[in-house]
């Protein structure tokens, strides 16, 4: 029955989990940890799939008398094939996708852009827009908006944010978790989960722009910037603006992280347990 337990936490993991944590606004006011969990419930979810057929193999080999639905057990097993074969291509389908949007974005910026304020590119328009071309080359991009309309103290808050997306690499924590979405079949795939995890990275970044400049200047910048454009595949300083500056004052909250972690680490331990169950 071990084999029908993990293809039932894959179920609940990567169908009824999101839209559970999604509903969880609180989780927001801690979103490093928010985060974990939400990488490890979609890790938990795919690990429990993937589990199902080395679960199988000792009740099918070992004629075990447990193993009473033999056709159902089997039938688990070859959804756990088709979900690493989803998964696979998956990866290499978003992994192509985001690296050549990127790659002829910044070859536009490099092009278009002046390079000016230690090797941040700056396009020439109007409206206050700033993002970051994520990867191994990355750029910060500034409008000419952005220079003439934010003092200096919001600029460094809009610097600080894109720097952090680019240090902490949240692109690949995106790029992970779009994998992990997109090898789901589309009528399980939870949008809200997307969504959200993209807010909690841009809290995150905007955890570094309030220690840079204050929350006051970082909810300045963040209204200057709301109406700009950026591309799909960059990361845009201004987006859900009025959701994120509500976050800006809130503190750390202990309860919060640690339940959120908690909650990581059954996620992720959970198809781990019932695997070695079925092998001892
Ligand atoms: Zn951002």
């Amino acid at each position: 029955m071990l084999p029908l337990a993990l293809a039932g936490l894959a179920v609940v993991l990567v169908w009824v989990a999101p839209g559970l944590l999604a509903r969880q606004v609180r989780l927001r006011r801690a979103p490093r940890a928010a985060l974990v969990a939400w990488q490890a419930v979609s890790l938990g979810g795919v690990l429990a799939a993937l589990f199902v057929a080395p679960a199988a193999v000792p009740e099918l080999l070992g004629g075990d008398p447990m193993a009473d639905h033999p056709a159902l057990v089997a039938l688990a097993a070859v959804a756990s094939i088709v979900v690493l074969a989803r998964l696979l291509l998956s990866g290499h389908l978003v992994g192509t996708r985001v690296r050549a949007a990127r790659a002829r974005h910044r070859e536009i910026v490099d092009i278009v852009a002046e390079h000016d304020r230690g090797g941040v590119r700056v396009l020439q328009h109007p409206t206050a827009t700033a993002y970051c071309i994520p990867g191994r080359s990355s750029r910060v991009v500034l409008s000419q908006g952005v220079l003439d309309t934010l003092p200096e103290r919001q600029l460094d808050a809009v610097l600080a944010h894109e720097k952090a997306h680019l240090k902490a690499r949240h692109d690949l924590l995106l790029e992970f978790f779009t994998v992990l979405h997109e090898s789901v079949p589309p009528p399980l795939r939870s949008h809200r989960a997307l969504t959200e995890v993209r807010l909690l990275v841009e809290a995150l970044a905007d955890r570094a722009a309030v220690r840079r400049s204050g929350e006051v200047a970082t909810a300045r910048a963040l209204v200057a910037i709301a109406q700009g454009r950026y591309p799909d595949e960059a990361m845009g300083a201004g987006t859900s603006a009025p959701v994120r500056m509500h976050l800006l004052a809130v503190g750390p909250h202990p309860v919060l992280s640690a339940t959120a972690y908690l909650g990581a680490v059954v996620a992720v331990g959970a198809p781990v347990v019932l695997l070695s169950a079925a092998w001892s």
